[in-house]
């Protein structure tokens, strides 16, 4: 078998284009732009990579994006007072402090400080929490733009064993959570694995669909999965040059039915859904 690919660059240009319909109607309506602000402390330089791509898929989606880059030394204090800045304006429509903090910031105290209703990236406990209870404000970006893809390729979720692979708050714990609710693209069985998780090879070989998040290069190899599985790799992993993922993909992809590449797979559809949840913040500002 040679598995189908998830072309996750095709579907997040889909994505970006509807962003920038529904983004175009609402200026029409109200007169409001959609307004992203990234705010970045530091030099390291995937983080500044990270905001870039981030500010021109903006770009192209017809949304405002506006970049604070703030120095190393910046305090706690400091970058608390300007996330309560943006805060109380009414033209930033959604907040993204970009992690890794230096380590005079605590992350969750600065992640926390966004208000909930412009926290797009779905971290503020209030916005986890009605993810869990299935009535979610935003999306959580990765794991939503997992759920879009399966979405996409008409991946039967429903009583399927869904295997997660990593529980992270960013993508394990609310990819989970997404696939285990009730309704469409959900409605599946799902296992949580990490790194205390026994005998991990035989359950990762159970599931029907398989989502890595383990950050650990080419960590699952073919012998790991079940023939016609449905392989979702979110790793972003650096081997010389190269980007690879979390996934061996060569041989992975001769045992599976579907399988995203790295790069070019989840890691589109992540920026895509901040650009959804941007406007969605947009949306809600505006009584929508
Ligand atoms: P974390 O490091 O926060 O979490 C990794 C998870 O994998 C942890 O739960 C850890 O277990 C588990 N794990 C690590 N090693 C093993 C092992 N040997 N066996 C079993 N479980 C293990 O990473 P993230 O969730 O933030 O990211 C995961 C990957 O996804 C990274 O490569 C990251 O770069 C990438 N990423 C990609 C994105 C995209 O847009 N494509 C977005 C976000 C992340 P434990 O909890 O027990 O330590």
């Amino acid at each position: 078998m040679t598995a189908q690919i998830i072309d996750g660059k095709a579907v997040a240009a889909r994505m970006t284009a509807e962003i920038a319909s529904d983004s175009a109607a609402l200026q029409q309506a109200t007169g409001i732009v959609p307004q992203l602000v990234a705010v970045l402390v530091g030099d390291d330089p995937a983080s500044a990579v990270y905001v870039r791509n981030k500010q021109r898929a903006c770009e192209r989606a017809g949304l405002k994006s506006t970049l604070h880059r703030l120095p190393m030394e910046t305090t706690e204090a400091q970058l608390l007072d300007l996330v309560m800045q943006l805060n109380s304006d009414s033209a930033v429509h959604g907040i993204l402090v970009q992690l890794p903090l230096p380590k005079q910031s605590r992350e969750q105290v600065s992640l926390d400080a966004v208000v909930p209703h412009k926290d797009v990236d779905c971290f503020h406990p209030h916005n986890v929490g009605l993810l869990v209870q299935g009535r979610p404000r935003f999306l959580p970006c990765t794991p939503a733009g997992c759920q879009r893809l399966l979405a996409e390729y008409k991946i039967e979720t429903a009583g399927a064993h869904a295997v997660v692979l990593g529980r992270s708050e960013i993508v394990g714990k609310p990819m989970a959570m997404l696939l285990v609710q009730r309704g469409a693209v959900a409605d599946a069985t799902v296992t949580i694995c990490h790194s205390r998780t026994r005998e991990l090879a035989s359950i990762v070989r159970q599931a029907d669909i398989l989502i890595a998040a383990v950050g650990q290069r080419r960590f699952v190899t073919a012998d790991m999965v079940k023939p016609g599985a449905v392989v979702i790799d979110v790793g972003i992993n650096r081997d010389g040059d190269q980007l690879v993922g979390d996934v061996d993909f060569e041989p992975v992809s001769q045992v599976a039915s579907a399988i995203t590449p790295v790069p070019g797979g989840v890691g589109p559809m992540t920026i895509a859904t901040l650009l959804r949840n941007t406007l969605t913040a947009a949306q809600l500002s505006a009584g929508k």
